[in-house]
């Protein structure tokens, strides 16, 4: 006797399958793809403070802050630890919106 899927189990099924696929884009969507850029910054820049060469708490910074322009792209983003993040943004000789 062939196996055959109630209606039902079918429409369970189905539903399902939708439930994972937009859990699946939206979390593309949300942090896997934010997480990939940086990871890909980091690769090409260096994991590496440009400052002071820590390697660990790295955090990716505007030259050119967004909101003068500064462009969202490898040219204008450098390597630095939170500490000189933190420092470079105290004494605005570099200064951006990056959280
Ligand atoms: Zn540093
Ligand atoms: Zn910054």
């Amino acid at each position: 006797m062939p196996k055959r899927l109630l209606p039902e189990e079918r429409q369970k099924r189905l539903e399902g399958w939708k439930l994972w696929q937009a859990e699946r884009i939206q979390k593309k969507r949300k942090s896997k793809s934010k997480r990939d850029w940086r990871d890909a910054i980091l690769n090409h820049l260096g994991r590496k403070c440009i400052n002071c060469g820590r390697i660990e708490f790295l955090e990716l910074h505007h030259i050119v802050p967004l909101k003068d322009d500064g462009e969202h792209t490898i040219s204008n983003i450098c390597v630095l630890c939170i500490i000189c993040h933190k420092k470079a943004h105290k004494r605005e000789f570099l200064t951006d919106d990056d959280e």
